[in-house]
């Protein structure tokens, strides 16, 4: 019996009904909500310990187990697609020795000494199952609870790497499973404007891959420049396939995105090594790994080995160590930000944490660090995923020697030293001077940023020499500067200087939608500022909504619609919107919408033949989810004549009149490209 598992059976059993409790709900808020609330190497300990449990007393294991099952259930708002063959998880392997023991059951279960092994990136993502009948690609699925997914192929068919039509000499039949995920840059500029709009953060790429694949709105998920490498096949009719590379290459020539970095080895010792590489050489990569993937190379050596209740026994998942290290807080610091709340940093002694030094590491807020009892000196646990600002998990207090100092954030503000307040119900505490200087510099930072009015050359240093000179007192002061004005300023050449005034002179046309993101209105992030700007057009007819016109738009709730209002009834903010105007800002967007995106507005199409892909009323409703119109015959005043297969005699009078004709595969990619045809 393994250390851990208790010798009394009823206190097993009482262990392991806490444990699926636990990991139940630990389950429910990564899978379902996307959300999760502990460390990834957390809840694979918990799960080993079920494990453990469960191998002592086989009579414990319930069929609903978390043990044996794959992932967590298809959340609701998403079709529920059953997978042509299941999909499955991975066993993992955290150590040479994990390996070893794989290797040797594997060998041992084919009676064979000699097994080549394939060894992938484990690509942090989600998993997604691709059906394709005859080339075209007609259902992208969730992984789900490996029998049943979501249906989630409008989503899918925004990313450009998914090929909606296969090239090449493809199967009538096949199911490509691969793996979503969103690059780290593309990760952090998600992260950066929801933190701008007060929207709560993804804990790491994975999350957020997952929550926009997961976005009953296409059209958030086409902003997303989500990815995808494929890397295996399920059912197929008319491949003939022998191993997992050929396979690789087999998706290569179909027009799929592979990972390059596998490699085929002969020995296990091969492997672990080739493993062991890529624990520093990871952190160069443009995306996350969460560890490697191994599999048996020939395919009929996998049919012979199967599978058990969620994995299959010829592959394994090598994970790399924990993203947590233990250092000593040195000091607890605070800074106030664009909106003056107080954030508490933690100045941790550097510890080298997946593949950087972490000096620093963010403790939330003040309840975060009562909660968490965190004091000055103290030992703690600190975690980092990916890049994600490194966070204080857990404090050791048995490490403590009584010299640790408790911390409360100050009563007065560190920059100008006005009182300092929190808002009943809110977790932040607030500078009350709305002209604190801390609140004019991060909102000045916000709104040159990229997302925002993104103006090259005015980094932090340049705003703080621009301040402190006394040149600019708000965001609109920026358009009234000349190069004689920052020339004198530090670090500013003749070069430079100019590029400056022109940058700012450009963002002048930078249009409504990036100037309301940039003012930093509460809760109006890059998406509600987007679809505010588009729909109404001008600032003036935003300033002058009420409450109930915001809200009568599908997609702003009253929150954001309450803030709007709140800021557009200070005249302070009036007379900043006035300065812009008479600075030549401009403060209207041109792309005008009624209710929704409608990019086929106007156009008419008639479908004709039979359509693969999507079924003709489907088709009619997207169409006219766009804004187009469907007809039943073919005139001068068509604009598209969609042709399924067999398409008669419509076809021909389209070719007669000269009307555009799209094949299946060309609506499908107008389809896919409309979210951003707005
Ligand atoms: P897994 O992620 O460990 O492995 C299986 C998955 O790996 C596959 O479904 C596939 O999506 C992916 N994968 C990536 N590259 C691959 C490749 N080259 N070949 C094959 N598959 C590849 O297993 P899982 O069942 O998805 O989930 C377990 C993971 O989720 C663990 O890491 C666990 O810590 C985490 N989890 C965390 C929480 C939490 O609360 N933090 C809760 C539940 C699960």
């Amino acid at each position: 019996m393994s250390a851990n598992v208790p010798a009394d059976k009823k206190e097993a059993a009482r262990q392991a009904a806490a444990l699926r409790d636990k990991l139940n709900y630990h389950s429910h808020r990564y899978y379902v909500l996307d959300a999760p609330e502990i460390a990834d190497a957390e809840f694979d300990a918990l799960m080993r310990r079920l494990q453990a449990i469960e191998a002592s007393y086989p009579e414990l294991v319930a069929p609903d187990s978390p043990t044996q099952r794959v992932g967590g259930a298809p959340a609701e708002g998403f079709g529920r697609v059953a997978h042509p063959t299941p999909l499955f998880s991975l066993a993992n392997a955290l150590s040479f020795d994990e390996l070893q023991a794989f290797d040797a059951r594997v060998k041992s279960g084919l009676g064979t000494d000699k097994v080549e092994y394939v060894v992938e990136l484990k690509i942090d993502g989600l998993a997604v199952n691709l059906v394709y009948e005859d080339g075209k690609l007609v259902r992208a699925a969730t992984r789900g609870d490996g029998q049943y997914g979501e249906d989630v192929t409008a989503n899918v068919r925004t990313i450009r790497a998914v090929p909606l039509v296969l090239h090449g000499d493809y199967p009538r039949s096949i199911e490509v499973r691969g793996e979503i995920y969103l690059p780290r840059r593309e990760f952090e500029r998600i992260n950066k404007s929801r933190e701008a709009a007060e929207e709560p953060l993804f804990a790491n790429p994975r999350n957020a891959a997952a929550g926009s694949l997961r976005q009953l709105d296409s059209r958030v998920t086409a902003e997303r420049a989500l990815d995808i490498f494929v890397y295996g096949v399920g059912v197929r009719e008319g491949a003939e396939l022998a191993t997992h590379a050929g396979t690789l290459a087999y998706l290569a020539s179909l027009g799929f995105k592979t990972n390059p970095h596998y490699r085929v080895f002969a020995t296990i010792e091969e492997v672990a090594a080739y493993c062991e590489s890529w624990a520093d050489k990871r952190a160069d990569l443009a995306y996350d790994i969460d560890g490697l993937v191994i599999k048996v190379n020939s395919l009929a050596d996998q049919a012979a080995l199967g599978f058990t209740a969620k994995d299959p026994r010829w592959a394994i998942a090598f994970k790399f160590p924990a993203e947590q290290a233990v250092t000593v807080v040195e000091d607890i610091i605070v800074s106030v930000g664009r909106t003056g709340v107080l954030t508490p940093t933690a100045i941790l002694k550097p510890v080298r944490l997946a593949g950087s030094t972490v000096s620093r590491a963010t403790l939330h807020n003040e309840d975060s660090i009562r909660d968490k009892d965190v004091r000055i000196g103290d030992t703690v646990v600190v975690h980092k995923a990916g890049e994600i600002i490194p966070e204080v998990v857990a404090v050791l207090a048995e490490r403590r020697t009584g010299a640790e100092r408790e911390f409360a954030l100050p009563a007065e503000c560190p920059e100008c030293g006005s009182a300092v307040v929190r808002q009943p119900g809110e977790a932040a505490h607030k500078c009350t001077n709305p002209f604190c200087p801390a609140i004019l510099r991060e909102g000045l930072f916000h709104f040159v940023s990229r997302d925002a009015m993104d103006i090259d050359g005015l980094g932090p240093a340049v705003i703080t020499s621009l301040l402190a000179a006394g040149l600019v007192k708000d965001a609109a002061d920026l358009y009234s500067l000349t190069k004689e004005q920052v020339l004198p300023l530090e670090r500013i050449g003749e070069k430079s200087a100019q590029n400056l005034i022109e940058a700012i002179d450009k963002s002048r046309q930078a249009g409504l939608a990036r100037l309301l993101f940039a003012l930093g209105i509460r809760f109006v992030g890059v998406k509600a500022a987007g679809i505010l700007a588009r729909r109404f057009g001008d600032i003036d007819r935003i300033a002058a909504a009420t409450a109930e016109e915001l809200t009568a738009i599908e997609e702003i709730g009253p929150k954001i619609a309450g803030s709007v209002v709140t800021w557009f009834a200070v005249p302070a903010n009036l007379a900043l919107i006035d300065k812009f105007r008479r600075a030549g800002v401009k403060l209207t967007e041109e792309r005008v919408e009624t209710a929704g995106p409608r990019p086929f507005a106007g156009k008419t199409f008639v479908l004709t033949g039979t359509l693969t892909a999507l079924t003709r009323s489907e088709a009619t409703a997207r169409i006219e989810a766009l804004g187009g119109k469907v007809a039943g015959s073919v005139s001068k005043k068509t604009d598209y004549v969609v042709a399924g297969e067999e398409a008669g005699s419509k076809l021909d009078k389209a070719r007669a009149l000269n009307v555009a004709v799209l094949d299946e595969a060309a609506f499908g990619e107008l389809l896919s490209s409309a979210p951003d045809v707005v």
